[in-house]
């Protein structure tokens, strides 16, 4: 399916690897031109040059931290006025509520869900100038069902899903759609490191973990970084153009739910 949006332009934020790879790969194929950041600029620049050989498209990177105002300044300063921007950094920690310190929350906040606001607020205007362009928030599937150990996490990302549904509205007059994509479990590095933690938890191996994990998803599998690729270049393509602050879970059918 052409996505009809070869030649715009996307900022995906936290992008040398995993889901923020995979958004980036799927922009890419649709003739996406993209700035790309992620902290380590080796692995940046690997994941750049390995685009730039397969897709006729533009790629520069950004190494910083995107969390911070300094790492926002930098990223921003050579994006410009995207058509696109897919937010996204890594994940709080697991623990336990009786560990986190307020302190504890300030960081997750920031991270999860201060950060893509700031961006939001820092790229609209261009958009609406424009008439089009397209917010992609990677959230998590603890959105809708809650992860207790992740409650840093779990925190977060409700505080940006409220904040998404009323913006989306005020946006959508002037072309311009945000929309949150809920991951579940999908093989990442992030989902390498959750596993060894269960397995020393529990006292099991990171395979049997991973193993009892993945019975549990009716599909019976971990989720691609390309499978969510995938759908975050359907919610920037044309065809999204009439959904309009939507919380798209890809679980594999985990979450036991009729809506
Ligand atoms: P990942 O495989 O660990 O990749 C994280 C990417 O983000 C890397 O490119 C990393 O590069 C970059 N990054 C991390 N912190 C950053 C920062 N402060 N500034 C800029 N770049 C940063 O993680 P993932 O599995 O793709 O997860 C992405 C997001 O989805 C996380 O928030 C995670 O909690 C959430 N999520 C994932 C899953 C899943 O199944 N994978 C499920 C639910 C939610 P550098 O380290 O070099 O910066």
């Amino acid at each position: 399916m052409d996505l009809g949006i070869a030649n715009k332009t996307a900022l995906v934020c936290a992008s040398s690897k995993g889901l923020g790879r995979g958004c980036a790969e799927a922009l890419a194929e649709a003739g996406v031109h993209l700035v790309m950041n992620a902290r380590g600029q080796k692995t940046l620049d690997a994941t750049a040059d390995s685009i730039r050989g397969r897709f006729n498209v533009r790629v520069e990177t950004v190494a910083a931290d995107i969390t911070t105002l300094e790492g926002q300044n930098s990223v921003l300063d050579v994006v410009g006025t995207p058509d696109i921007l897919v937010n996204n950094a890594g994940g709080p920690p697991p623990g336990m509520w009786s560990e986190w310190e307020k302190e504890d929350f300030l960081v997750a906040l920031e991270a999860n869900m201060l950060t893509p606001i700031a961006l939001i607020k820092r790229l609209l205007p261009s958009m609406i100038e424009k008439g089009w362009g397209r917010v992609v928030n990677i959230t998590s599937q603890s959105v809708k069902a809650p992860i207790a150990v992740l409650g840093l996490s779990n925190a977060a990302r409700a505080g940006l899903t409220g904040y998404v549904a009323g913006t989306a509205r005020q946006v959508a007059p002037f072309g311009v759609t945000i929309n949150n994509l809920l991951p579940g479990v999908h093989a990442t590095d992030r989902i390498e490191f959750l596993d060894s933690q269960i397995s020393k938890a529990r006292g099991i191996t990171v395979q049997e973990a991973a193993a009892e994990r993945a019975g549990a998803i009716p599909v019976g599998r971990y989720g691609t970084p390309q499978e969510f690729g995938a759908a975050c270049a359907f919610l920037c393509s044309q065809h999204a153009s009439f959904m309009v602050g939507q919380n798209v879970l890809l679980d594999g059918g985990a979450i036991n739910a009729t809506l």
